[in-house]
């Protein structure tokens, strides 16, 4: 079983990526590794199963990658939470501010039913404002959002106080 500090070792920290000046951590190498990303979806099914959720819902884009594996190895249902304008047919849309403006996520208007019990995961927990509107979205579709998930955690920039459900990350930078 690879541990905790094996996954760490496979996440790559690309420096002045998407801009200059930001650190990137970079899930690709962690994928392409066969052993590192089965522990990685192992780990993250034992810490949402034990939430006892009927769905999980992934966060374009990278968070559908973690979250269809953990939804098919604990059998539940997944559904996806994307930018405006990509999901087809009737879909409830949220609007949350960025630092700069606003954004729109959006979620098929018959994907969650009222009272579904959901965690909600990412590839990675920053400032927090992307789940939190993610999870804005299914409050108002009536689902209970009994936790998220991430596999690595930014502990500096404090995210986890702006979101008010348990969080739960496999690796964390301090
Ligand atoms: P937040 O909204 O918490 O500030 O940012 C988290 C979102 O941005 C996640 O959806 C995540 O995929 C993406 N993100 C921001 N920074 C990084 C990064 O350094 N690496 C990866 N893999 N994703 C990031």
């Amino acid at each position: 079983m690879t541990d905790t500090l094996q996954i760490k070792d496979h996440i790559r920290q690309v420096p002045d990526f998407p801009k200059p000046g930001i650190l990137f951590y970079d899930i690709s190498t962690l994928l392409a590794h066969g052993a590192a990303w089965r522990a990685t979806v192992d780990r993250m099914a034992d810490i949402v199963g034990k939430m006892r959720p009927d769905k999980l819902i992934g966060i374009e884009s990278r968070g559908f990658l973690v979250t269809a594996p953990v939804a098919y190895r604990l059998g539940c249902g997944f559904v996806m939470v994307r930018k405006k304008g990509k999901l087809p047919g009737s879909v409830i849309p949220h609007n949350y501010e960025l630092e700069y403006g606003t954004d729109t996520v959006e979620i098929q208007s018959d994907a969650v039913k009222p009272r579904d019990r959901v965690v909600v995961l990412d590839d990675l927990l920053a400032t927090g404002g992307t789940m939190r509107a993610a999870i804005e979205l299914l409050r108002k579709v009536g689902a209970e959002v009994l936790g998220a998930a991430f596999v690595i955690e930014l502990d500096f920039l404090g995210g986890r106080n702006r979101l008010d459900v348990p969080v739960s990350s496999i690796v964390h930078y301090d």
